[in-house]
């Protein structure tokens, strides 16, 4: 990555106060980490992304251990098993946004493919939509689960959880994730409507001119 050090972290706090202050991300829920030449920075527990410290953000060596700054997210497993199985990717956001936790909660989705092609910016920035089940807060095997989800996703819905999604940059995951909590909103706000989604030809179509 061209970026310092210095101005990655910057950019990281701006993120974290842009996502907290519209509510993406409230109390001390949700977490961010962008991968570095040396290792990886990441949100600290039980930290607030509206009041993060540049100089205090958690610094995290390859393997995802602690060297320096707070002490990391207790959800750095779901950013580590992200990086592990996504080597083009460099940053992870994962929130706990309204209406895309509104989406995980509901039954009878298909698990392989969560949410419809209502809009070509969810196909062009998301693609296809897993779910993965349930796990306690925590427990090593949400890891597990996502990881072998991660190859083939960039975007990851935790059941009763909420979004993991990667990007090759911390905006372009970022983006994404605010492209998937605007359509979990606008497939809420349609449910009971007649809709028209876009056909298998335009998902097609998208897909080929803008691979995910
Ligand atoms: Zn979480």
């Amino acid at each position: 990555m061209a970026l310092s050090e210095s101005v990655i972290r910057e950019q990281f706090v701006l993120h974290g106060k842009s996502l907290y202050d519209r509510g993406l991300s409230g109390g001390s829920t949700g977490n961010m980490s962008v991968r570095l030449k040396d290792g990886f920075l990441a949100s600290p527990t039980n930290s607030c992304l509206g009041r993060l410290d540049p100089a205090r953000l958690s610094k995290l060596d390859g393997q995802g251990r602690h060297v320096s700054g707070d002490k990391p997210t207790k959800e750095t497993f779901l950013h580590m098993a992200m990086y592990h199985q996504r080597p083009q990717d460099n940053a992870v956001v994962h929130l706990h946004s309204t209406y895309s936790v509104a989406v995980s909660c509901l039954a009878d989705i298909d698990p392989e493919d969560v949410l419809p092609a209502i809009t070509p910016y969810f196909i062009m920035r998301i693609g296809r939509l897993p779910l993965v089940p349930y796990f306690r807060p925590g427990d090593e095997a949400l890891g597990q689960a996502v990881a072998a989800k991660a190859q083939a996703h960039h975007a990851i819905l935790l059941a009763n959880h909420g979004p993991v999604v990667s990007g090759k940059s911390l905006d372009a995951a970022v983006y994404a994730t605010e492209e998937l909590e605007e359509t979990a909103k606008l497939y809420l706000l349609l449910r009971g409507h007649k809709t028209r989604s876009l056909t298998n030809e335009q998902v097609a179509d998208l897909r080929h001119h803008f691979p995910t």
